[in-house]
């Protein structure tokens, strides 16, 4: 339902938490963030935290119990396969917790992507359509050396449905996002960089945002953004001022 992501210099945890609760009157049943901790130039150990419920829960137990690091992604989940509990709230990670995905949307044949993955001995987790892009984007990954952006957009190439996506793996210190159908926007800072699945999440922090149009995959990085087709062919996309109040 509502995704915000981040790179830069920030507590990832304040921009997830604040961008949120940006987002609350999308309505939702749980919350999440994955962060990274670690040197900048070569990724860090990803932590996950998710809950049931309000956003107060993960934001309770975060206050109490920071994690620091300055790459993250947060999602509040609108439950549509699987019950609303800890375990089905996003992030998604694989079984070695090294790659995390949060996803909006619904993907229509992950039960045939989940038949594949479970026969080629990946371990689900939870109920959700949408942990089938943890293990798709891990298999993957292994195919093309580690390239995280290679991984994601051959992966998407299987699913069908709709879906915001974001996704870190921490051996790299970049996030990887795709739209088709359902909504991301980037927030462009000064050697930082922002995503969400609606505008609010971003006003406090940057006007400068580029609107991802349907089948855009988006690489971001503390310096930067390369937008892309889901065939891989580089497009341009303008950053636009944004005018509205907070
Ligand atoms: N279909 C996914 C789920 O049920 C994503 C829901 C959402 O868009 O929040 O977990």
């Amino acid at each position: 339902c509502g995704i915000v992501g981040y790179i830069g210099s920030r507590s990832a945890q304040q921009v997830l938490l604040s961008g949120l609760a940006k987002l609350e009157y999308r309505g939702y049943d749980s919350a999440g963030v994955a962060i990274m901790d670690g040197p900048a130039a070569l990724g860090g150990a990803i932590q996950v935290r998710k809950k049931a419920g309000k956003l107060a829960n993960l934001s309770g137990e975060l206050l109490a119990a920071p994690l620091t690091g300055t790459l993250g992604i947060g999602h509040t989940r609108w439950a549509t396969h699987g019950l609303p509990n800890d375990t089905n709230a996003h992030p998604h990670a694989t079984e070695d917790g090294r790659l995390v995905i949060i996803h909006n949307g619904i993907i229509e044949n992950y039960l045939t992507l989940k038949e594949g993955l479970t026969a080629r001995g990946h371990v689900f987790l939870s109920q959700t359509d949408s942990e089938v892009l943890a293990h798709l984007i891990e298999e993957k990954y292994d195919l093309v050396s580690g390239n995280l952006y290679e991984a994601v957009r051959q992966a998407l190439g299987e699913v069908r449905g709709a879906y915001g996506i974001v996704v870190t793996h921490q051996d790299h210190r970049e996030i990887v996002a795709a739209r088709t159908v359902s909504p991301l926007v980037m927030g462009v800072g000064e050697g930082e960089m922002f995503l969400a699945s609606d505008v609010p999440a971003l006003l406090p922090y940057t006007r400068q945002m580029v609107f991802l149009h349907d089948g855009d995959m988006v690489v971001l990085s503390d310096d930067g953004f390369r937008v892309t087709d889901l065939a891989g062919n580089s497009v341009a996309r303008t950053i636009e001022q944004i005018d509205w109040d907070a």
